[in-house]
């Protein structure tokens, strides 16, 4: 998909049920668990439906909200996700962030569930994309917990762990945004590895240093914590 390119409302729809296949099939939900969201304007939103397996989504489900979540456009069968505050609440912090995409990918969780943010220099992609991932702390979901437990850290970051719950990320679009949560459950899946193994070598301060002007250099948007230590 090109960047920099304006997007038809039904284009964004469709990729929005084609994220969802994904998120699916790759075992980043169960039943009808995540939620993306695309901000079209100030006060339009297209939201994934509550209720629905994201794997089997069709473009008339998707629902449009206002930037108070009141549902604007769609059929009356499908409602926006309980956890339609959360996304609100990027987009009210992030005015560059255009698109939010959250679910329970299991080795990324299993970091969320131990309390273990994913905050050392490890593997050079993941440093350059996702940075230092932090760990929210647990908030009730579907209640206002969960926009009160990222408030902070999403001024700061574009991916975020919710303890014992699942990830968060965030991007300029769905397919950044969705790509950042591919990077994350690799990057998360390679580390357990490795931790089994005994051993996680960290990147050494010189090539952490080489890494961040890389990012500068190759102008890499986003909002990254630092992983230096
Ligand atoms: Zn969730």
């Amino acid at each position: 998909m090109a960047r920099n390119r304006v997007y038809s409302e039904w284009e964004i729809k469709k990729l929005l049920v084609e994220i969802g296949r994904r998120v699916w099939a790759r075992g980043y939900v169960a039943a009808n668990d995540g939620n993306f969201s695309v901000r079209l304007s100030e006060n339009r939103i297209l939201t994934t439906p509550t209720g629905v397996s994201k794997g089997f989504m069709s473009t008339e489900m998707i629902v449009k909200v206002d930037a108070q979540g009141k549902v604007i456009e769609g059929s009356h069968r499908y409602k926006p996700s309980s956890e339609l505050p959360m996304h609100l609440e990027v987009y009210r912090q992030r005015p560059d962030v255009q698109a939010v995409v959250h679910a329970h990918p299991p080795y990324a969780t299993s970091f969320a569930v131990a309390g273990i943010p994913l905050d050392r220099c490890v593997l050079p992609e993941a440093v350059l994309t996702l940075g230092a991932v932090p760990v929210a702390p647990f908030a009730l979901p579907s209640t206002e917990e969960v926009p009160l437990s990222i408030r902070e850290l999403i001024r700061e970051t574009d991916v975020i762990l919710l303890e014992n719950h699942g990830a968060l990320t965030v991007g300029p679009d769905l397919q950044s945004a969705y790509f950042k949560m591919e990077t994350l459950e690799h990057a998360a899946h390679i580390i357990w590895n490795a931790l089994q193994l005994g051993k996680v070598n960290e990147l050494s301060a010189e090539n952490r240093d080489r890494l961040f002007d890389l990012r500068e250099k190759f102008n890499i948007q986003g909002k990254i914590l630092s992983c230096k230590k």
